[in-house]
């Protein structure tokens, strides 16, 4: 199994978990990032398989990201029966999520491991790693939001 590498980049102004490579890339020495990337380190180094599934979601989810909008138009414009055009929205917008739920999943469980690790710093890492899950969340659930809104009923 591949260790995970921590790469430091001066001047990127975040850090996170690149799943297609396996390392973690470092741009802030902000603890609290730091802590919660140790988490994903961990998680994904113990199980392969789950690395892997990991990995593929994301890569689905990055392209479903920026897909959806004109996937959503072009339906709207070249599906005229309105029921079976909802009918494919939904499904698409099922699927979105679903694909989206395995790095919420992650990222939930490094944030609540690395609160959990750090008991002295619990409040102080929130306000770090709060807005980043929401961000994550927003971002994750922004496709399905997407053919959801395509639909006419
Ligand atoms: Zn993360």
């Amino acid at each position: 199994m591949a260790g995970v590498r921590v790469r430091l980049i001066p001047n990127l102004p975040n850090a996170f978990y690149n799943y297609d490579k396996g390392e973690i890339l470092l741009g802030i020495t902000n603890p609290a990032v730091l802590a919660h990337e140790i988490e994903h380190a961990d998680n994904i180094q113990q199980d392969s398989l789950y690395s892997n599934m990991l990995r593929i979601a994301e890569g689905v989810s990055r392209v479903n990201n920026v897909a959806a909008i004109p996937t959503m138009l072009a339906l709207r414009l070249f599906i005229n029966d309105p029921e079976r055009r909802d009918d494919i929205l939904k499904t698409l917008s099922g699927l979105s999520a679903a694909v989206a739920a395995p790095g919420l999943v992650e990222e939930a469980s490094a944030t609540t491991r690395a609160l959990k690790h750090n008991p002295g710093h619990r409040l102080e890492m929130l306000k770090t790693l709060g807005p980043a899950y929401m961000m994550h969340l927003a971002r994750g659930l922004a496709p399905s939001l997407v053919y959801q809104a395509g639909r006419s009923a």
